[in-house]
């Protein structure tokens, strides 16, 4: 099973990834931890490239998109089709919805071009569940500006951008409401992590 996280910084995905990681490890289940942009080797470059501060150098918007989508051409290829095949349950931490999210509603380039792109680079494999964390973008922003982590480029975007994005994740998740399922990240951490279970032991695990 391919399950993925999504959402605005700092809307606890990576933690929630963990403990379902180790939630689905104490059940027998054999699970892969992934991540976009950076699950290959290639990957991590592409990621450094993405996400470095570059002033001096910005990225183009379209090269920006060129470059998530040849992260997930790579990775879908190298790790999650093989990882699937094995019987695997790979969790990922972002996917198409992030593009979409991101480079769509945040940017605003091209729905029609994101989505040909998408669907180059994943071969049109899609979540068996993407679980959408849907956090206060105010609260997610904090969460990041408290940590000890240095912002990345994205990270550093204006509030309005990141409103966007969250926009964005609401219309997917209305629009998509078989694949994606919405829970509230301004819970604390475990009190998600209940609801996670709930879902996936609802959805997938029987
Ligand atoms: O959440 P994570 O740390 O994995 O994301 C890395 C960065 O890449 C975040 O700042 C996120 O906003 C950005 N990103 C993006 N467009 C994507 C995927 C990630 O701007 N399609
Ligand atoms: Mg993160």
């Amino acid at each position: 099973k391919f399950i993925v996280f999504e959402g605005v910084e700092g809307c606890g995905k990576t933690t929630q990834m963990h403990l379902c990681a180790k939630w689905l490890e104490d059940l027998g289940v054999p699970v892969i931890l992934t991540r976009e942009p950076g699950g290959t080797e290639l990957g991590r470059e592409l990621r450094r490239l993405l996400l470095e501060k570059s002033e001096d150098k910005p990225v183009g918007e379209v090269t920006e998109l060129l470059l998530y989508a040849a992260d997930r051409a790579q990775h879908v290829q190298q790790e999650i089709k093989p990882h699937l095949a094995a019987g695997k349950y790979v969790l990922c931490d972002r996917y198409i919805d992030s593009t979409i999210a991101y480079q769509g509603y945040g940017r605003g380039l091209s729905m029609s071009l994101i989505n040909q792109l998408n669907h180059i680079a994943t071969g049109g494999l899609e979540s068996d569940l993407t679980i959408w964390l849907d956090v206060n973008v105010e609260v997610g922003l904090a969460r990041k500006r408290g940590s000890e982590e240095v912002l990345d480029r994205i990270e550093q975007e204006n509030i309005s951008f990141h409103r966007r994005v969250q926009q964005g994740y609401s219309e997917l998740s209305s629009q998509n409401p078989s694949r994606i399922v919405a829970i509230d990240g301004n819970l604390q951490p475990d009190a998600v992590h209940q609801l996670i279970k709930k879902i996936l032991g609802d959805r997938l695990l029987n």
